[in-house]
């Protein structure tokens, strides 16, 4: 197994780590004062920033960019709403392409407004994968499906499992792949076998990590710094290093109560840390 700590260069920094106290241009030279070679930006803070301002700082700076965050939100009420949805992905993919992302991350989206209907829901978000794929395999960018924890089912991602997403993947074909962040998928007794049936196809995209706190105090913005909850990382990311994936390792830490009340300085210095002995 690949020793981490001699491939400090995998690290990267998902911006949403310090976004509270960071703008995009603070977190590329912070990223850089700290060694750090990779990062997955946001969109707002790539609008903030401009977009071709941002693509030439990230240039200038030499950075790889482990992912774009992100497209997806594809189930719609009715029609005019799925255009919506359609257009913001175009865009999406666009901007990819202008900074350069390894592949844009799709968070799929969840029930429309009103609707009790999660099988319409997956069938949406298979249309719009369909639709956005067709392009994105003309433009040469990789899309990858996140699966996330089934309880952002109605809200945010209806497709909730790396089983689903493997499924997903076998009927769209080429181009599209997964992200597998183990704040999501960690609990799935099928993880293991499902890493593995990715990586037979080649379509591991992503590798995020984190940590899940007990107890977790809000849905969305109470993720832990790895080694700070019960996810086994190391054990995990064996499963996807034996799956032949080569990639960045992804920090992507949402926590609103904690990590981005900091100083970025103090969390990038914890999480090269962490990095180092717990991933
Ligand atoms: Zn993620």
């Amino acid at each position: 197994m690949r020793d981490l700590a001699a491939h400090p260069g995998l690290l990267s920094l998902n911006t949403a780590t310090v976004r509270e106290r960071w703008t995009l241009e603070e977190i590329i030279e912070g990223c850089a004062r700290h060694g750090i070679r990779r990062i997955s930006p946001w969109r707002d803070q790539v609008a903030k920033c401009g977009l071709a301002k941002a693509a030439k700082l990230i240039r200038t700076y030499g950075l790889r960019l482990s992912g774009y965050c992100r497209g997806g939100m594809f189930p719609a009420a009715d029609e005019a709403g799925r255009a919506r949805a359609r257009d913001d992905n175009r865009r999406a993919l666009d901007e990819a392409l202008t900074v350069g992302a390894e592949c844009l991350v799709l968070v799929v989206g969840g029930l429309p407004h009103g609707s009790k209907d999660l099988a319409g829901a997956r069938m949406q978000v298979e249309e719009g994968i369909a639709w956005l794929l067709e392009q994105a395999r003309v433009a040469g960018m990789k899309l990858a499906i996140e699966p996330l924890h089934p309880m952002y089912a109605a809200d945010r991602a209806c497709v909730n499992t790396l089983a689903q997403a493997n499924d997903m993947c076998d009927r769209l074909g080429d181009g599209v792949g997964v992200a597998v962040d183990v704040y999501h998928v960690w609990w799935d007794p099928a993880l293991e076998a499902e890493i593995a049936r990715a990586g037979r196809t080649g379509r591991i995209y992503a590798f995020h990590v984190c940590d899940w706190l007990v107890p977790t105090t809000d849905l969305l913005l109470d993720r832990g710094m790895m080694g700070d909850g019960v996810i086994d990382l190391p054990r995990i990311r064996g499963w996807v290093e034996a799956a032949g994936y080569k990639g960045a390792v992804e920090v992507e830490i949402f926590s609103a109560a904690n990590w981005w009340k900091r100083d970025p300085d103090e969390v990038l210095a914890v999480v090269k840390e962490r990095y180092r002995t717990v991933c």
